[in-house]
């Protein structure tokens, strides 16, 4: 039996018999058998079920909210926002059955147009951090276009996921066109990606089993998305608005207890202010209340499990450089105080490894020169952040910096409207906004003579 638990208590919260290889074809085969039915669902329709779907979600945002918050330990404010983002993405998602164009080509002889069709059946794998969040980003442009799918939620976090299967039948999607399957990755996720109906599988989750994941589907030849691990660059130059980078810094780092591929994990600050800029975070660092998930006042959570907090305090040796420590609770939970390592080089452990953790390393530039190339002397590429009053340098500096995803004067990296991903390690692919849907798409030409 596979034990759920709260990582705020320790304690069982649910037993779930898990899914193995077996399991895994027969979902497969449900998708398969259920994809020509739900390609040929009218464009019209189709919308209409996923705003009907996405409906749902809206109306359940709050129970949905309450069972994140229990399965990851995460304050529940932050869940119902990302409960609602579920919701949203539905209804973004919602409107493309009827937009997905094609295009019309003038060449000699004829005519050339273009169709976007559906893959087939799509295998989804997703992490631990942001559960559902993670998958409506890949579910709902994968279910516009035409696909059906088969959904892994990680085996730490599959409560949501099963909750979004009994929702997506019951707002109307026929029956094998949504199958969730809760097993261990190595065996139900690999098989997944071996599975020769799989047309494609998107993934979430480490650079590690990334790279496993784009290695096993090459025999198949599936198309591969890849979302990876980051260590996203905050950089702080002298000329911005301190008090608002350091309030924001400690967030960007330690919201979900620093378990969010795309947490600001490098604090990149101009030498000259440097000590100041640390002397503003500190207040902001202990004051971050760390507790129970179900009080409305909390800001940071426990880490999703033991062996995750060993793998975290592990980063943070004895002799390790704490310049600023909060609080973190005693008790069961997997607790972490939210910790800021200054200053740190760019070539230690702490700057180079994802840490996944509420642990920050704060590193001096001299220069705009030596930012950007800090900034970039990493193998990751998915997010970042950029302060400065100046607009063109924030731009110039933008656009020099190898990230999927940079945001200026704010610490935000997703919204359902614009593409987010990775380059370099950080992954392969784009999801949400209208770009997600090429990866869920296979362009086909036609050519039609004209001659006589
Ligand atoms: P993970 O260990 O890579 O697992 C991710 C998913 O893959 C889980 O569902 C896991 O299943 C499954 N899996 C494990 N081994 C597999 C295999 N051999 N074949 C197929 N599937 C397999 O990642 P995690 O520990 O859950 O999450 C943390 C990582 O995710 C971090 O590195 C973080 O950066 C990354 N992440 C990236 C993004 C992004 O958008 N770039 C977003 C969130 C997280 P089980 O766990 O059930 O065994
Ligand atoms: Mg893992």
């Amino acid at each position: 039996m596979l034990e759920v638990l709260n990582p705020a208590t320790g304690e069982v919260v649910e037993r779930i018999e898990p899914a193995n290889a077996r399991d895994a074809d027969a979902a497969i085969a449900r998708a398969k058998e259920a994809f020509p039915k739900w390609r040929a669902v009218e464009p019209a329709d189709r919308a209409r079920l996923l705003r009907r779907l996405a409906n749902a979600l809206d109306a359940e945002k709050e129970s949905l909210a309450q069972l994140e918050s229990r399965n990851t330990g995460k304050p529940i404010g932050d869940s119902r926002g990302e409960m609602g983002m579920v919701a949203e993405t539905f209804h973004y998602y919602a409107g493309m059955p009827e937009r997905l164009l094609g295009d019309t080509i003038p060449v000699s002889g004829g005519v050339d147009v273009t169709f976007r069709e559906p893959l087939g059946v799509v295998g989804l794998i997703v992490p631990w951090n942001f559960p559902l969040t993670i998958a409506s980003w890949k579910m709902a442009p994968a279910l516009a276009a035409g696909n059906t799918l088969v959904l892994k939620p990680a085996e730490l976090t599959p409560l949501t996921a099963l909750e979004f299967g009994r929702i997506a039948l019951e707002a109307g999607i026929p029956e094998g066109v949504v199958n969730v399957c809760v097993g261990p990755g190595s065996e139900v996720g690999r098989r997944i990606v071996e599975h020769p109906d799989v047309a494609k599988v998107a993934f979430t989750g480490s650079t590690a089993v990334g790279r496993g994941i784009m290695a096993g589907a090459a025999d198949t030849i599936k198309r591969v998305t890849l979302e990876l691990g980051g260590k996203s660059a905050n950089v702080v130059f002298a000329d911005a608005d301190l008090e608002k980078a350091a309030a924001s810094a400690p967030v960007a780092v330690f919201g979900n207890a620093g378990q969010d591929c795309c947490a600001r994990s490098r604090i990149l600050v101009e030498r000259s202010i440097f000590d100041d800029f640390l002397s503003l975070m500190q207040p902001v660092v202990e004051n971050l209340r760390v507790g129970d998930q179900f009080d409305e006042a909390t800001e940071m959570g426990p880490l999703i499990s033991a062996d995750h907090r060993e793998k975290v305090a592990a980063y943070v040796p004895e002799d390790a450089p704490v310049a600023i420590r909060g609080k973190a609770p005693e008790g069961n939970g997997f607790w972490y105080p939210p910790t800021v390592l200054a200053p740190v080089s760019n070539d230690d452990r702490a700057a180079r490894e994802e840490i996944f953790g509420p642990v920050v390393a704060v590193i001096p530039f001299d220069d705009e020169e030596d930012a950007i190339r800090q900034a970039n002397d990493t193998v990751y590429g998915l997010s970042g952040s950029i302060w400065t009053e100046n607009g063109a340098k924030a731009l110039r500096v933008a656009r020099r910096i190898e990230t999927g995803v940079i945001s200026i004067n704010s610490n935000t990296s997703v919204r359902v409207a614009t593409p987010f991903g990775g380059m370099k390690q950080s992954g392969v692919g784009r999801e949400l906004g209208p770009h997600a849907l090429d990866a869920y798409t296979e362009v086909k030409n036609v050519y039609i003579s004209t001659e006589g």
